[in-house]
């Protein structure tokens, strides 16, 4: 009984698993077909809805998708890592190269050139790495994965309006294994609502026309609000005993706010623009913690954060801009500290949860909430309340 019942199961588990694979695919191939369905109905032509037939789906683009570091990245390791000393040469060249484009855009769509550069430096490394995914099987892929389904879904749609209304082949329909295109790294949806033709051949090429990419994303900024003759935020200089609990990126407060509090720009002067009215309004980041940089952000570091969710992101295209516009480097560079784990924020989190500063989710992310709550246990021990996760405030939270 007891061999006839091991012989049962090796045999079904033999066939279980070339059964799901089988499945899975068979899975993939039916959310195709109602990809193509729904394309069908969204009046695309037949051959475009053939060429969706013939997707293939990518593992590789699940697992980076599903990908999470263990490591938390530090401000440090991201900023020096993209405001490098080739990429803010290689700006400043491109500024140059490009001076009479670049003056068109800022008169019509008012982004100064070093901001369009810094994006372009950024999101390609000025067009020099623009992604090799077939964008239609990755989008297909997520489409058909069912963490964020419907986002893709309507994602792969609109990569077929690309293709429909710019003329792209299918083989020219390249980019980020997350469908992310071209020198400026469009997504479809930015692609078809903010692409511009910027060369005059009534097509939008984000691929391989610079002028397309530098049009479009002056194009995109100037829709998501940025503000003419702004800037995006500056480097500044705090006194000894700063209340840095005051610090994170919901707390904006107009300039003199900052200013009386003895906020000054990096160089030790007065802060510029205290007697624009209506008022500046800004808020105080200090990614590396009371030890690292300091920055005042304004309306267009918000601006910034629209095209990609990240401070430090933003915080990167804003001092690349600068650099590339001819400032120096930050007075106070980021310190290389020992990143932590995914678990110690965990750790961090669940702590302060138990102490009642935090009701958000253990994550692993050190977010603004999870700042915010570091902020208020530090200001309730006394101690600078910069809300910086580092192994000394693990240490105080009683990690082992
Ligand atoms: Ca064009």
């Amino acid at each position: 009984m007891r061999a006839h019942t091991f012989a049962g199961f090796v045999v079904l588990l033999l066939s279980a698993l070339p059964l799901g694979l089988a499945q899975a695919e068979a899975s993939f191939e039916a959310c195709v077909a109602q990809l193509q369905e729904r394309a069908k109905a969204e009046g695309f032509s037949e051959q475009l809805v053939a060429t969706l037939g013939q997707v293939n789906e990518i593992k590789r683009t699940i697992e980076l998708d599903r990908n999470q570091p263990e490591f938390v990245q530090t401000f440090a390791g991201y900023f020096n890592q993209r405001v490098t000393d080739y990429r803010i040469e290689r700006g400043r060249a491109l500024l140059d190269e490009n001076r009479e484009l670049l003056k068109q855009l800022t008169q019509t769509y008012g982004i100064p050139g070093h901001y369009l550069v810094a994006f372009w430096g950024l999101e390609s490394n000025y067009g020099s790495y623009i992604g090799k995914m077939p964008i239609l099987d990755s989008l297909a892929t997520l489409a058909c994965d069912p963490r964020r389904s419907q986002f893709f879904a309507g994602e792969l749609m609109l990569a077929l309006q690309v293709m429909a209304t710019h003329q792209v082949p299918v083989e020219a329909m390249q980019g980020s294994w997350a469908g992310a295109m071209g020198q400026t790294q469009f997504m479809p949806s930015a692609f078809v609502n903010y692409g511009v033709d910027g060369d005059g051949d009534q097509k939008v090429d984000l691929w391989s026309s610079q002028a397309d990419a530098l049009t479009s994303g002056a194009n995109y900024l100037n829709h998501l609000g940025w503000q003419r003759e702004r800037r995006w935020g500056r480097e500044v200089r705090l006194p000894m005993d700063f209340p840095y609990h005051l610090a994170g990126i919901n707390n904006r407060q107009p300039l003199n706010y900052w200013a009386d509090l003895g906020v000054l720009t990096a160089d030790g002067a007065t802060l510029p623009g205290t007697g624009i009215r209506p008022a500046i309004e800004a808020a105080l980041l200090v990614p590396n913690g009371s030890d690292g940089p300091k920055f005042l952000v304004y309306d267009n570091f918000d601006v910034i954060m629209k095209w990609n969710r990240s401070q430090f992101y933003a915080l990167a295209v804003g001092h690349l801009a600068d650099r590339i516009n001819g400032a120096g480097r930050l007075r106070t560079p980021p310190p290389e500290d020992t990143p932590l784990t995914k678990d110690d924020i965990v750790f961090l989190q669940s702590e302060l949860q138990r102490l009642g500063f935090y009701s958000g989710k253990l994550d692993g992310q050190p977010g603004p909430q999870t700042r915010q709550a570091i902020r208020e246990y530090q200001k309730s021990r006394q101690l600078v309340a910069d809300g910086y996760a580092d192994g000394e405030l693990l240490k105080q939270l009683g990690a082992p």
